[in-house]
């Protein structure tokens, strides 16, 4: 009896330690966004210091709305609006152009709470395209919705119209000129993108883009889709992506970075290291990456391009920005 006593006592310290040491890995919140990802060798010095401002600013919108105990789905939809409203990214103002000289734009939410969604593709003049997702996911039946009908439905719950031209600026508009004369290549660097783990356990998603510069009028890429460009599960990980939108479609790429996590026990880096490195690298295309973050507040932030714009922190004080490996 004396046996089975010590052994129940022993097991329960062990329970305990245990129980600290997960503790110990697990963040209270944490926080990754992205500018998007893409060719960029050689950046001149003024601009990556630019970029690692801007990138900076954004996160610390973030950081100070975590600290007041706001959710994770408030604080990834307020970053992305952060980013959408500055010019130097694509999405929002800034957005690239497509073949026909027009914005059309794409976003996205995830709530990995209650696994809800809301996503609008090939918008032109909602201000705030993932304000609209926001919108679709709390009050309509629907996930995704398109071109006028999402607009209508934007303005019907109050949100800012802008003519198209809005989005437009003299960079985007160069080098839509440069595509045009064969000069420069498509290129989707510039996507935003935010995944949050909240003080509640909660993790959220939102992603939003311009799309691929040139791209063919009515084209709709990853962004949108649940489970290729975003997704957020609280059993697993918050995921948004930037890159060449049709290998994220077709590989399902936010989607299997949570199912290895869920079926094969991966933890978040291996997870978005398989799907990156031995999946997405293996297929023809421009490839991208993506920002990752688990339930205990793991980051992960892997990408196949020169480039990926991204910061992140977390509430035991991790802290950084970086554009370069
Ligand atoms: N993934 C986006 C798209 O294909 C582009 C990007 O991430 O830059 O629409």
């Amino acid at each position: 009896m004396k046996k089975i006593i010590s052994l129940l006592f022993l097991l329960v310290i062990a329970l305990f330690f245990v129980q600290c040491k997960n503790k110990e890995n697990q963040e209270t919140w944490a926080i990754v966004l992205h500018g998007g990802a893409g060719a960029g060798k050689n950046m001149r010095p003024e601009v990556r210091e630019k970029y690692l401002d801007l990138l900076d600013q954004a996160l610390q919108t973030g950081i100070q709305m975590l600290e007041e105990g706001a959710s994770a789905i408030d604080v990834a939809t307020r970053v992305v609006v952060w980013l959408e409203d500055c010019p130097d990214f694509n999405a929002g103002k800034g957005a690239v152009i497509n073949a026909e000289g027009i914005h059309e734009l794409d976003a996205a939410v995830m709530d990995g709470k209650d696994l809800k969604a809301g996503a609008v593709a090939g918008v032109r003049d909602i201000k705030n395209p993932i304000l609209a997702a926001r919108h679709v996911m709390e009050d309509t039946p629907h996930v995704l919705l398109i071109g006028e009908g999402a607009s209508a439905f934007a303005a019907s719950v109050g949100l800012t119209i802008v003519p198209n031209s809005y989005f437009s600026t003299p960079e985007r508009l160069e080098q839509i000129r440069r595509i045009r004369e064969k000069k420069e290549n498509p290129d989707p660097k510039g996507t935003v993108g935010c995944v949050v783990l909240d003080n509640n356990g909660n993790l959220a998603a939102a992603t939003s883009t311009g799309g691929m510069s040139g791209k063919r009028w009515g084209r709709v890429g990853d962004v949108p889709v649940i489970g290729a460009g975003t997704y957020a599960n609280n059993n697993t990980v918050a995921v948004s992506g930037t890159g060449h939108g049709e290998l994220w479609i077709r590989r399902c790429v936010a989607f299997d970075i949570s199912a290895l996590m869920d079926y094969k026990g991966y933890s978040v880096e291996e997870a978005a290291r398989e799907v990156i490195f031995n999946k997405i690298d293996k297929m023809e295309g421009s490839g991208g990456g993506v920002i990752c973050v688990d339930k205990n507040g793991r980051i992960a932030m892997e990408f196949n391009t020169d480039i990926m714009y991204r910061a992140w922190a977390t509430a035991s004080g991790q802290r950084g920005t970086a554009i370069e490996d």
